[in-house]
């Protein structure tokens, strides 16, 4: 798997798990972070969490905008101003 690294600014370089987004590794060299890599084994628990906030965002995601989108304003206007 391929793992992002991020350069951190006093020159560690820390790798990232894009499955369970956990730091695997905060090294000061490419190979030892390739050995943390191939030791990393994602926590079942937090690869769960992830999948259900995943999932949480995209159920909410077009069902929540049609409601809370609505202004209150324009409610508001039509009663003062009625034709
Ligand atoms: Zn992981």
């Amino acid at each position: 798997m391929q793992y992002p690294h991020r350069l951190n600014r006093d020159g560690s370089i820390d790798a990232i798990c894009p499955r369970c987004y956990a730091t695997i590794a905060e090294c000061l060299s490419e190979s030892d972070l390739i050995r943390e890599e191939t030791n990393h084994m994602c926590d079942p628990a937090r690869l769960e969490y992830y999948e259900e906030e995943r999932r949480r965002a995209m159920k909410k995601g077009p069902e929540g905008t049609g409601v809370t989108l609505r202004d209150p304003s324009s409610l508001a206007g039509g009663g003062v101003s009625r034709r």
